[in-house]
């Protein structure tokens, strides 16, 4: 067997969407409630949403440019992967046959609107717009049909998709096998990656070898695709534009895994000051989010925990996203400037300014031994009250239980092991 054709198996599919709109609870809705109902419907479906709801209500434009009642703007997985392929306008045509218009890139914003209103005034047979590298809006008479129409459009994109993923591999096919050892590969991996990427505040790290990593990372387009970047904002704003990926073979190498970090910060150094406008904020932190590693699947860094596994579900996404555009023609990334504005967009930085304050452990592991009772139980409260992920007990078992129940029950789960 050539290491070519290790794994023949067909891509991964789409998730097929289906509308959840009920009448009876809708009935008893005002019109503003209803428009809630709509947008937490659509929010709360993994196949609409990115991930966890919330992109469905992104706000695209500064103006309100379209004459209809009910409008949705989403930007699944499906739907960007059709938006950022180089097949995008054809096969927007094939699947819609007109009904569905096209435009080209345009970042967010007024030029956005105004390019909005007037194609959708030319062509007033339209029922909804593809923004090409962005998503789609459509819109219907009624909060019932625009909800429903969304629901159909993402179908029909993950139905086409699904069709031309059904007839070949992801990605070029498999040419590294997911490796038996990957749990304690990762294991070892980790601190010292995080022991290497210096900045103001310490990381800890999330590991996942699900099926989409490992396809990716283990694939014969891997190198060639990782560098081009996630395209879409919702993605790279918590993943960076690129990941770090790793050469399976040097995992055990100190010196080569402090270079790639040195090597990773240096290059994201040059993208800033490339792109830097006079009005930019200051570069944010240097060290990669998510690191590849083919065979042992993808981990992610980030200031606590929740953090680096949603940065990893997010890149999960952008992985989606590349294997469907590539299945309709060639990826198409951002361009690098639009990217970094984006990156960089002042409103997203002030964003981000209003995000809660750091609690001064975050990012750090504590282990709390003696932790099963007395000082040692209020201490592991204590500390994850601070931000501290996964204090940890080390004696003292049915008791260490009660505590661990208790602080996971007030703090959240994921912090106590
Ligand atoms: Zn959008």
């Amino acid at each position: 067997m050539n290491a070519q054709t290790l794994i023949c198996a067909a891509a991964l599919p789409f998730a097929v969407p289906t509308s959840r709109w009920d009448d009876s609870v809708a009935a008893t809705l005002s019109p503003a409630e209803l428009l809630l109902y709509r947008a937490n419907l659509l929010g709360s479906d993994l196949t609409v949403t990115n991930f966890g709801g919330g992109n469905t209500s992104a706000k695209l434009v500064e103006v309100d440019p379209l004459p209809f009642a009910h409008v949705n703007h989403v930007h699944p997985d499906a739907i960007i992967a059709l938006a950022g392929s180089s097949g995008s306008e054809a096969a927007t045509q094939a699947i819609w046959g007109g009904r569905i218009g096209w435009l080209p890139w345009k970042r967010p914003g007024y030029t956005l609107g105004v390019m909005l209103r007037d194609y959708v005034a030319a062509n007033p047979h339209l029922e909804g717009v593809m923004l090409a590298g962005h998503g789609i809006i459509c819109w219907a008479d009624s909060a019932r049909a625009c909800c429903e129409h969304t629901v159909q459009l993402i179908a029909d994109a993950v139905n086409y998709l699904n069709a031309k993923l059904a007839d070949k591999p992801a990605f070029g096919g498999r040419v590294v096998a997911d490796n038996p050892d990957r749990a304690a590969i990762a294991a070892d991996l980790m601190p010292r990656l995080r022991g290497l990427m210096t900045s103001a505040r310490n990381k800890l790290g999330h590991w996942s070898d699900d099926p989409e990593a490992l396809e990716f990372t283990g694939s014969a387009d891997f190198a060639r695709l990782a560098v081009l970047g996630t395209s879409c904002p919702d993605h790279f704003l918590r993943t960076k534009i690129a990941p770090l990926a790793l050469d399976p073979a040097r995992l055990r190498d100190d010196g080569y895994l402090a270079q790639q970090i040195a090597d990773y910060r240096a290059i994201y150094a040059g993208y800033y000051e490339r792109c830097k406008r006079s009005n930019s904020p200051a570069m944010r932190d240097a060290n990669p989010v998510a690191v590849l590693v083919p065979g042992v699947g993808r981990i992610t860094f980030a200031t606590d925990k929740t953090t680096a596994r949603l940065a990893g579900d997010l890149y999960g996404n952008a992985v989606n996203v590349m294997c469907g555009a590539e299945a309709i023609g060639e990826y198409i990334a951002l361009d690098e400037q639009e990217a970094f504005d984006i990156e960089y967009w002042l409103l997203e930085e002030a964003k981000l300014q209003r995000m809660p304050a750091t609690k001064p452990l975050v990012g750090k592991i504590a282990l709390v031994t003696g932790g099963a009772g007395g000082i040692g139980a209020a201490s592991a409260a204590r500390r994850r009250l601070r931000g501290a992920g996964r204090p940890r007990w080390r004696s003292g078992r049915g008791c260490a239980r009660r505590v661990y129940q208790a602080v996971r029950q007030r703090h959240g789960p994921r912090r106590c092991v």
